[in-house]
Parts: structure tokens; sequence; C-alpha cells
């Protein structure tokens, strides 16, 4: 089985309007025709990929996102994920519900997966089929954003006979074009958005996951039996790693401790798995079960999966110890070396 290592993007994103209005200096830029940055005058990081603040989502896109599209159709396993502070740009990088040119990640990867499915239907006779699931993990508790009833039901991180981490329990939909996975992505965000319960950026405080299943079933010379496979591209939008602010009372407090609990155990994931491949030493115990969100990404992170990590980060001098802590993370994320298996083909009776 052959290795490969967590791609990291870097992308910053330009001053907003009110920042500049407020005198906000730049001191993060990319080192031209290079794929590193500099914070300040001293301090450089190289990734996979560096994306400016002129960089447009089209770029972004295929450059290091597209590649995993076609590992998603030729049969394995993918994710890419979004990380970063609070406000640097990770779900205008990720997208959802926008068909143009500013569309992200979420609307490129829905028009691509259905015009290269459209480009290869029917010519050898395989059966295709795109299946969502859209889950929320908000407080160390799932939710299902396909369900628009706020149902008790209870979701369970488990295994399947592969290996590979399933969600028991998650309302899974057939999909047929772009436009169909895009609205109900819309939907979920609505969902998302209603369960707030007074606080404010509710949805920078929770984590969504959003998996796209291709199933392909292959013709057999035996009518009465099956054959098939399937992948999976997971599309995950983080919330912000900022630190918990000071001041913060009750629920607010409790809250922040949950997604610091996440993010921390995300953290020592990633150092982990960076140290294990440093030290070439296999043995080490990796603490993916220190919280849910390490559980769902246990695939995407030393695991099977081709995975992107696109790190998002503002470009101002007030948030530079936020964007060095990113960064610092994000470049020992590429030291993760995951083991994608190759396509496995079942066959079963009709
Ligand atoms: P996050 O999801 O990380 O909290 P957002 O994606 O909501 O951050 O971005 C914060 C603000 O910055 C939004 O107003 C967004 O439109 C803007 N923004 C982020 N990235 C870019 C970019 N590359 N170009 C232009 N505006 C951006
Ligand atoms: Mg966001």
């Amino acid at each position: 089985m052959s290795e490969v290592c967590v791609k990291v993007a870097l992308r910053v994103r330009p001053l907003l309007p009110l920042e500049v209005l407020q005198n906000h200096k730049v001191c993060v830029r990319i080192v031209p025709d290079s794929t590193q940055v500099m914070v300040g005058s001293d301090r450089l990081f190289s990734f996979d990929h560096a994306f400016g603040p002129t960089a447009t989502q089209d770029e972004v896109y295929n450059s290091c996102v597209q590649p995993l599209v076609e590992t998603l159709l030729r049969g394995d396993n993918a994710t890419v994920f979004c990380f970063g502070q609070t406000g640097s740009g990770k779900t205008y990088t990720f997208g959802g519900g926008n068909l143009g040119e500013k569309g992200g990640i979420i609307d490129r990867v829905a028009e691509n997966v259905f015009s290269l499915l459209g480009e290869k239907k029917n010519s050898d006779g395989v059966e295709t089929t795109v299946r969502v699931t859209y889950l929320e993990l908000y407080m160390e508790e799932l939710q299902d954003l396909l369900e628009s009833h706020n149902t008790d039901k209870e979701l369970f991180i488990s295994k399947n006979d592969k290996g590979n981490t399933v969600v028991v329990g998650a309302k899974e939909i057939v999909v047929t074009s772009a436009e169909e996975l895009l609205s109900i992505v819309e939907v979920g965000n609505v969902l998302r958005h209603i369960n707030i319960t007074g606080m404010n950026e509710h949805s920078s405080r929770s984590h969504t996951i959003l998996t796209l299943q291709v199933v392909k079933g292959f013709p057999n010379s035996n009518p009465s039996l099956k054959s098939s496979c399937s992948s999976k591209l997971c599309l995950v939008d983080l919330a912000g790693s900022e630190r918990a602010r000071k001041g913060n009372k009750g629920s607010q407090h409790k809250e922040s401790a949950h997604i610091n609990r996440g993010l921390l155990a995300l953290g020592n994931v990633i150092r982990v798995l960076a140290d294990r491949a440093r030290n070439n030493c296999n043995s080490t115990h990796i603490p993916y079960r220190d919280s849910k969100i390490t559980r769902l990404l246990q695939d995407s992170l030393g695991g099977t999966a081709h995975t992107l990590m696109v790190a998002c980060v503002s470009p101002s001098h007030h948030s530079v110890d936020e964007t060095v802590g990113v960064l610092q993370r994000a470049a020992k994320a590429r030291r993760i070396r995951n083991c994608p298996t190759a396509t496995s083909t079942h066959t079963e009776a009709d």
C-alpha cells in the first residue's frame, strides 16, 4: 500500500472594507511564485499550495480540489477540511448555494461530479448513484441537517465492515443533479441557523460534515448477483479555532469549552501523527477517541483517505498570534501520512 501525505493549501483572504477603514495592517504575504507564506518579515511557512487575497474561487478549486473529485470517481475516499480562526474565510471558501463565479468548493464539487458522471453515463453499463448526508456537530452532539423536524433520533459514530468510519442513523438522500444537491445543502443550512439558541455566531461554533457517497453498480454475468463499490468525499467546515474569550459565562463558557475540547483534540491528533511520521514509528497511540470531531476525521487523518486541509487566515496584524497558531498546525498536518486503499468491489445476491 503506498502512502500519501495530507496536502495543505493556505489561503490568505483580503482585508475587509471595515478593516481597511480601521487601518488594519497586512502582515501575512505569499512569497511571489512560491507556495510559501511570510508572517511579518521573518517567519516563513511552506505549504503544498498558497493562495493570496487576489486568488479566485476557480483557482483554489482547480488546483487542489478538482483532483480529489477525480480520486472520488476512481473509487477512493477523499476529504477536504477548512481550518482557521472565525472570520478567516472558511465558509467563503467552502461556499454552498452559489453556482457562479463566487461559488465555493461545495458548489464546484457539485457541478464537477455531475458533469463528469454525465460524460461517463451508459458508456460501460455502470450504474452510478450519489447519496448525500449532511451533519452538524455542536457541543459534542451530532445533528442531522437533512431531517426537517427536530427529531430526538440518536446518531452514532461507528465503523463498517471495511473499517471505515460511518455515522449510523444519518439520513441519506439520493441526488441526481448539482442543483438538487445544492438545494439540499441550502435547506440544511437554514436548519443550522434556526437551531440558534439566542447565541450569536452559532454557525462558526459548530462543525459541519457534508458527505457525498458515490456508489457504482456493475453489470454481472449472473443477473441475480450485483457487484458494487463505493467511495466517499467528506467536506468539513470546522468551527473557528480561536481560544475561548475571557469573560464567557454559563452556557457560553460551556460552548467554548466544547469547541476547544474538539479543536484541542484535533490539534493533538495532528501533532501525534506528525511526530509519528517524523520518527517513523507506527506504534504510538493516536487519541482519536478524545472527541467526536477526531473520531469523524479518523479515516482522513492517518487513515485511508486522500486529504486536503485548507487553512484560512486573515492578513490583519490584529490576529497575528492566531494566524501563526493556524500556520504552525497546518505545517504539521503536512507531515501526516495516509494509506489510501484500492477500490474494493462488493458482490451480493439480488
Ligand atoms: P469563517 O467561516 O472562517 O468564519 P467567513 O468565510 O465567514 O469566515 O469570512 C469572513 C468574511 O470575510 C466574510 O464577510 C467573507 O465574505 C469575507 N471573505 C472571506 N474570504 C474572502 C475572500 N477570499 N475574498 C473576499 N472576501 C472574503
Ligand atoms: Mg464559517
